[in-house]
């Protein structure tokens, strides 16, 4: 694999407006280093042990996301550096990340992950929920947690007209909460297979793995 080469490739079919996370989960800190190397400073991880221990090893300059599912007694252990957490889908987990975020004196950064996929194995609230979440009382008194957006994951298939419903789902939704919440300006969606799909229906982030760093062996 040919890191440097995949991600120029990349990037250069990217919009400005649209920002590459270079999914690193299960490869070694020297691959992402040469990932580094070629420019790349924006980073996601599914686990929050793994992003822990690179983010002791790299360089500080880097942005960690946090693209996977988070367990709510984690948290305090990415709550000093992470840059943005994609998968909060719901108020409990958000006070929990605004209680750490606050022990560092910090504001994080959080996307509501939308439920769009047909297929239920996919976390996420429904863009109703989401919306009762931003108007809650509750909601309001956090003070260390920013939502800047919205995080969805499509169903895993090759119909692409399916996919291409589910992103356009999740677009909507985003329309309907900035309706009222007109700071929210990220839409997280597209992986390796369906990046430019995503940015078609509106995506202004899109979190690629395989396509940069090989294929994953679990
Ligand atoms: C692994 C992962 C990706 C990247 O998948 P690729 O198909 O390797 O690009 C994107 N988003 C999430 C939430 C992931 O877990």
């Amino acid at each position: 694999m040919d890191i440097k080469q995949n991600l120029n490739t990349i990037q250069s079919q990217l919009p400005e407006h649209v920002t590459l996370v270079a999914v690193s989960k299960t490869k070694p800190v020297s691959d992402l280093m040469e990932a580094y190397a070629a420019g790349q400073r924006v980073f996601g991880e599914n686990k929050i042990q793994e992003m822990v221990e690179k983010h002791d090893q790299m360089p500080k300059d880097i942005e960690w996301h946090m693209i996977g599912h988070v367990q709510r007694n984690k948290v305090k252990y990415m709550a000093k550096f992470v840059t943005l957490i994609h998968g909060v889908d719901s108020l409990k987990l958000l006070k929990e990340i605004d209680k750490q975020a606050q022990k560092h004196n910090r504001i994080i950064n959080c996307l509501l992950q939308i439920k769009i996929a047909e297929e239920d194995s996919k976390f996420g609230m429904s863009s109703s929920d989401a919306n009762e979440l931003l108007h809650s009382e509750d909601f309001s008194t956090l003070n260390n947690v920013n939502i800047i957006g919205v995080m969805g994951m499509a169903t895993f298939t090759d119909d692409s007209s399916q996919v291409r419903q589910e992103f356009e789902r999740l677009k909507l939704a985003f329309d309907m909460l900035k309706t009222t919440h007109n700071t929210l300006d990220v839409i997280s969606m597209g992986m390796s297979g369906d990046y430019q799909l995503a940015i078609d229906c509106g995506s202004t982030m899109v979190r690629v793995g395989s396509s940069i760093f090989g294929s994953r062996n679990y």
